[in-house]
């Protein structure tokens, strides 16, 4: 397999109007949802082997997920389904400020309660590349679970990427968010930040202060205008791509889909084609603004080779 990714798979209840709180919202649309599933079915649309490892409900909604997951082409043997808790819901609107307005069911949810004997090493070892997030550190069991898989996939020698996302509402504190944010960067190799979470983690501008040693390639994404790629040795900015955003979600998750494909493709030369992945990590960020949702928005790689024609 390809990339295997770790982490919460849930359901986005985005409100039908945009402008209200969500508690006011008339009503809400359901949206597959989870920043590491997204990335798998990205990487499958991109034509490459992709997989989950994660835990939902055995309820109508968990099973719904599994069947997105596969019906896009992604291995879901690493799935659970727990008896003990509900899949996680998040209801999200576009507040009357324009930002988004969060309430997140999780008290715990499926996803919180994965244990360390539920992850199963076996699909590791079949990875190229492993990916996870930060949601899963947030707390116990979940946080131990992820790590030893991390542990694992790093015996074992896989690649392992790690995009943490700041959701500040779900930590005791902005201080244990920091703290545990930066504990997934121990065994990371390739790191995705945006602008404010490279802020919020380091108090700087630039990547320098994340570099651990191990790590190959850390990303700054910075909306429309691209993103920058620091190696240990250079640093590459690449404009982004002029488009009618119209909803952003999932652009971050596509944007790593594509950069993570393109590191499948150079292997170990890939700092010697750092133009060429970020160019097509860019154009994959930003046709999926141009459609509404995540899931639905993720283009396959003839869209990405066909839009990168049109602009040349
Ligand atoms: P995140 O979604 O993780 O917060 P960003 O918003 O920085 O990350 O977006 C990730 C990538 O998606 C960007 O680096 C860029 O390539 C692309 N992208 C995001 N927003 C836009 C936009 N409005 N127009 C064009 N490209 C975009």
């Amino acid at each position: 397999m390809d990339v295997l990714c770790m982490g919460e798979l849930l359901i986005d209840f985005v409100a039908l109007e945009s402008g209200v709180a969500v508690g006011d919202a008339s009503g809400f649309l359901k949206a597959a949802g989870g920043a590491p599933a997204n990335v798998a079915v990205a990487a499958a649309r991109l034509g490459h082997s992709a997989g989950l490892i994660g835990q939902v409900g055995d309820d109508p909604f968990g099973h719904y997920l599994a069947g997105v997951l596969a019906a896009n082409g992604v291995d879901v043997r690493g799935l659970r389904f727990s008896p003990e808790a509900r899949t996680a819901l998040a209801f999200v609107s576009l507040g009357p400020g324009g930002e988004r307005d969060f309430i997140f069911y999780r008290h715990p949810s499926a996803d919180m309660l994965m244990r360390p004997e539920d992850v199963d090493l076996s699909l590791i070892d079949s990875c190229s590349i492993f990916h996870f997030g930060s949601i899963t550190l947030i707390g116990e069991p979940s946080r131990s679970a992820t790590l030893a898989a991390v542990r694992h996939a790093r015996a074992g020698g896989k690649l392992i990427s790690y995009d943490p996302n700041l959701r500040m509402s779900l930590w005791p504190s902005a201080e244990a968010a920091k703290t545990g944010m930066l504990l997934g960067m121990q065994d990371a190799e390739v790191v995705k930040v945006s602008q404010e979470e490279l802020t919020f983690l380091s108090g700087q501008s630039h990547a320098g202060a994340l570099w651990r040693d191990g790590m190959k390639l850390i990303i700054v994404t910075h909306g429309a205008d691209g993103a920058t790629l620091y190696t240990p040795r250079e640093r590459f900015t690449a404009p982004g791509f002029p488009v009618e955003a119209v909803d952003t979600t999932g652009a971050g998750d596509s944007f790593v889909a594509a950069l993570l494909s393109g590191l499948l493709t150079y292997g170990d030369a890939f700092d010697r084609h750092l133009p060429e992945i970020a160019h097509f990590a860019n154009a994959t960020g930003a046709l999926t603004t141009t459609r509404k949702g995540a899931i639905p928005a993720l283009p396959t790689r003839q869209q990405v080779e066909a839009f990168l024609a049109s602009r040349n």
